[in-house]
Parts: structure tokens; sequence; C-alpha cells
């Protein structure tokens, strides 16, 4: 069976077993012309140069990324002694934390174990590293000693600072009306943001049936000022939270949306960097909602836990001098620290490149970008270390935090370590793919697609700033059996 019939199969029988009648099934699916389409154009499976030299293959991190690597490589050096150092037991679908925070995932849906997806042939060595010696090729285990290589493929991820938010810790999500989606667990295989979060959901909802128009609950949403992942998901929050007010839940109910106050705070005065999709969520998304205020350069510096109050700082410019030879005003940078009462806040973390990367000499040494993995944003090989490769978020280029990107990424690393391996040249390039499943409201999501050039819709004949109800269903029936049985197995 051929790799796109075989994943058309997996789409169809997961859109009907998720109950869509059979003949809605086939419409998604003749629209997609088959389910390998999805999340931006099919990147190649076992097309693509490769090598029988032998040589030693570290991968390090067992997450979207070091899997896909794994089951690429694995495929195209056949001689080469493939090993993967990762510490968990079980492995999250994390995109599927916000269907968890919605109501419509439990944990259980999310998880799946690991030595299930490591490829056959390849090592596993359940463990974590905790430095990186490029110079000496070889890296330093916590329990298994040093491990040698001839070519590296680091897919660390990224790791949450919590801790950058004065007052705030991980222990608080689940506690005095906080919660955080993006929590969890890589090493344990837990959840807790999702679980917390439909916990919040439900509270925020008792509390506003009890609430007025006139004395309304208070609910913020933040967004850190530092790179993330899954750049919409602080929005995704935002509006299901509020569509949940508005009955439109699993657990339906009344309109109580107008006892509830949304503030949305984050740096820069956009909700989204592209004008079409920014247009959508100002002028469509926002206002049928009517309780949202975005308040524009407001980044969370602290929390207090106890008293529900929240600190942000404030930056904002005046104008000062008008200056005759530049005909312009000059512009005045203020600083100035809001203290805002809540009832509800979502905190999304500030995020970081992990530790044993940024502590390195993998990691850019300065600059915006300092302590990411510093590679080359088209080949995606390291710039100073040509035996080294990065996959996922680790990496230190201008896009691309999603598991979209990574599964872009995939090809890309593996044509180019494999023409290394050959004493070729690295030549195929990554575009910058970049995907973002924005759920505007409960059965609709507008796909936000991009790359390094702007917009990049998988579906131009379809309108890619209009938030549709068959990416909602693509999103919460097709994508998740997709990501473990093609993404995984590096079919797509
Ligand atoms: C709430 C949420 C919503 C999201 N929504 C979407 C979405 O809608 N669409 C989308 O495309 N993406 C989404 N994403 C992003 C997507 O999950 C990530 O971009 C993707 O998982 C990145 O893959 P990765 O391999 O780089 O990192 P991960 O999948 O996080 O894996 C990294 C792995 O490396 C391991 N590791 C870390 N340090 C070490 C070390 N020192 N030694 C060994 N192993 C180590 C970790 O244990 C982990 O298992 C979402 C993420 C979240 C949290």
């Amino acid at each position: 069976m051929s790799n796109e019939i075989k994943s058309s199969k997996i789409a169809y029988d997961a859109l009907t077993t998720a109950g869509m009648s059979r003949r809605d099934a086939l419409k998604v699916m003749g629209l997609t012309g088959g389910a390998a389409m999805m999340m931006g154009a099919p990147t190649r499976a076992e097309a693509g140069p490769s090598s029988d030299k032998k040589a030693k293959i570290v991968i390090v991190g067992g997450g979207a990324g070091g899997i896909m690597a794994a089951a690429r490589l694995r495929k195209a050096a056949s001689n080469a002694e493939i090993t993967l150092i990762a510490p968990n037991e079980t492995h999250l679908y994390q995109p599927g934390q916000v269907f968890m925070a919605a109501g419509l995932y439990k944990q259980s849906d999310i998880q799946h174990s690991n030595a299930d997806l490591v490829p056959d042939g390849v090592n596993w060595v359940k463990d974590e590293v905790t430095s990186f010696d490029p110079d000496n090729n070889k890296v330093t285990t916590a329990k298994n000693g040093d491990v040698s290589y001839d070519y590296l493929v680091v897919a660390t991820g990224l790791a949450y600072n919590y801790e950058g938010i004065e007052g705030m810790s991980p222990d608080l999500v689940g506690k005095n009306g906080i919660s955080s989606v993006y929590l969890n667990n890589p090493v344990d295989g837990t959840a807790k943001g999702g679980v917390a979060t439909w916990e919040w959901f439900k509270e925020m909802r008792s509390a506003a049936e009890s609430a007025s128009p006139e004395k309304p609950i208070k609910v913020i949403c933040t967004q850190p000022d530092t790179p993330i992942k899954c750049g919409g998901a602080p929005q995704k929050i935002l509006y299901l939270s509020d569509d949940n007010l508005r009955g439109n839940g699993p657990e339906g109910g009344a309109d109580v949306s107008k006892n509830a106050q949304f503030s949305f705070c984050k740096k820069g005065t956009k909700l989204f960097g592209l004008p079409g999709y920014n247009k959508t969520l100002v002028e469509e998304v926002t206002p049928m909602y009517g309780n949202i205020t975005d308040k524009w350069n407001h980044v969370l510096r602290k929390i207090d836990a106890e008293k529900k109050i929240a600190t942000f700082e404030h930056t904002y410019q005046t104008k000062g001098e008008y200056d005759k030879d530049l005909e312009e005003y000059d512009m005045i940078n203020h600083t100035e620290m809001v203290e805002m009462e809540y009832d509800f806040i979502h905190v999304v973390p500030p995020m970081k490149p992990v530790d044993a990367v940024a502590s390195s000499p993998l990691g850019w040494q300065k600059g915006t970008a300092k302590g990411w993995l510093e590679c080359d944003q088209y080949t995606l090989q390291h710039r100073r270390y040509e035996n080294v490769f990065g996959i996922g978020d680790i990496l230190g280029i201008p896009k691309g935090k999603t598991g979209g990107s990574a599964r872009h990424h995939g090809p890309v690393l593996t044509e180019n370590l494999i023409a290394v391996m050959n004493g070729k040249k690295p030549e195929a390039k990554f575009d910058g793919y970049t995907v973002c499943p924005l759920k505007t409201q409960y059965g609709e999501i507008m796909l936000a697609e991009f790359d390094f050039d702007g917009v990049a819709p998988s579906f131009p004949f379809l309108d890619p700033t209009k938030p549709r109800w068959i990416w909602w269903a693509f999103d919460l029936y097709m994508l998740k059996p997709m990501y473990w049985h093609l993404m995984m197995k590096g079919l797509m």
C-alpha cells in the first residue's frame, strides 16, 4: 500500500471513529486530496540520498523532532550505528494539550509509549545528556558516562522558565485561579497544564454564572516576550475559555460571557505578525467576543498568588521635541510597572533553550539568540561544527517552533547529514514552514501557515485567513493519528 493511501485510510478511520458520518469524512478527504497533505506540503518520505558508510550517529532528545530524525536516518543510513539518548518512557502529543484544556481530550489521549516509537535498529539509551563536547565529538550523560559520535543531532526541545516571573512556579498551576496549558513533564509524560486548564475553564464558568455585567469576573491571559513554542497557544486559550462562557464548550450552558472581562497582555501591538491573519483576529474574532481588551506591550513580571495581583512591565512611547531637520518628533521611551487584579489568570511561561545546550559551545555565543542551537536557518547544519545538526524547538533560527516545522526539518536534516557523510555539501533547504492552527472558537480554526517569505497556505484555493470548521475537524480528529502513525515513522 502506498504511503498516501495508508495515510488517507488512517485519516478516514480517525474521522469515522470519532463520530463523523462516512459522507462528511469522505468530503473532508476529497477536499484535501489525502490526509498526507495536512500541515504543509507533504515532505519527502523515503526518497532522497542514502549512505552505506559506517558511522556513529547520536540523537539527543526523544520528542517530536528526535523520533522523526531517528526514523528517517534509520532508513537513509543503512550501516550507521544510531543511538538515541532520551529519558522519556512516555511520548506526549503536545499540541493535544490545548484540546485537553478545552475538555475534548483526556491526558491518556495524548500519551504514547516511547518504546513503540523508537525505530527498530536504533539503540535507545534512557538517559539525559548533561553536557556537550563538540570539540571532542562526545556528550556526557547523567548515568551512562560519555557517548562519542561521528555525527550529532540535537533535538532537546526547549525549557520553560516559570521562575522567570517573580512569585511564579509550576506548583501554582491549578491553584488560586492560575493556570498554564503549556505545563508538561516530558520525562514522566504528564501534561498537568492540560488537566489544570480544563478545571480552570469550568471554575471560570461557575464564577461567571454568579457574577453580573456590572460586577464581572476579571480574567487575564498572558504571552511572554521570549520565543515560545506554538505562538498561537496563548490566544487559543483566550478564545476557547471565553467561548466556553458563551455556552459553546462540551458542557454547554447559558451565555454568561457578559459577566466576564478578559485582558490579553503581550509584547508588541499585534495579535499576529502577518497582516492577513492579524486583520481577522483584530477585526472579526476579538469584536465577536466583545469582552476582550488587548493590553499591548504588557509583559508579566510578577505574580502575587495569594492577593491575586499580577504586575506587568508596560513600555510605551511619547512624543518629544520636534526635529526640524528630520521633520519628525523625537520619540521618548517609557517603562512603568502596572498592577492588575484578577480572578483567573492564564500564564504562559518565558521559554529558553535547555541548559545543557545553552551552556555548551553549541549555542549561539551572543546576541538575541544566545544559548539556542547555532544552526544555519536553511541547512540546519551547525554553523561552527559541520558534523552537528539540529531539529525542532531548540534551533536558534528565525521561525518554526512548532511540530509542523519539525516535520519539515526532518527531511532537510536527513538529506544534509547524509550528504556530509558522503563527503558532499549540504544543499537541502528548510523554507521556514510554521503552522499555527489558531482556535478562534469551539468548532473553528484559522489555519495560519507561513514560511520565511510570508503566508504559505497548503490549500491556496481556500482563503487562509478565514476560520473554518474543516480545520477544526482535521486538528481534532486527524492530526493525532497522523502524528503517531506517519510523522513519528518518518512517512510524512
Ligand atoms: C500547549 C502546546 C500546544 C502546541 N500546539 C501545536 C500545534 O497546534 N501545532 C504544532 O505544530 N505544534 C504545536 N506545539 C509545539 C510542538 O509540540 C513542538 O514544537 C514540538 O514538540 C517540538 O519538538 P521537539 O522535538 O523540538 O521538542 P519536544 O517534542 O518537546 O521534545 C524534546 C525532548 O528532548 C528531551 N530532552 C530535553 N533535554 C534533554 C537532554 N539534556 N538530554 C536528553 N533528552 C533531553 C525532552 O525530554 C523531550 O522529550 C504545541 C506545544 C504545546 C506545549
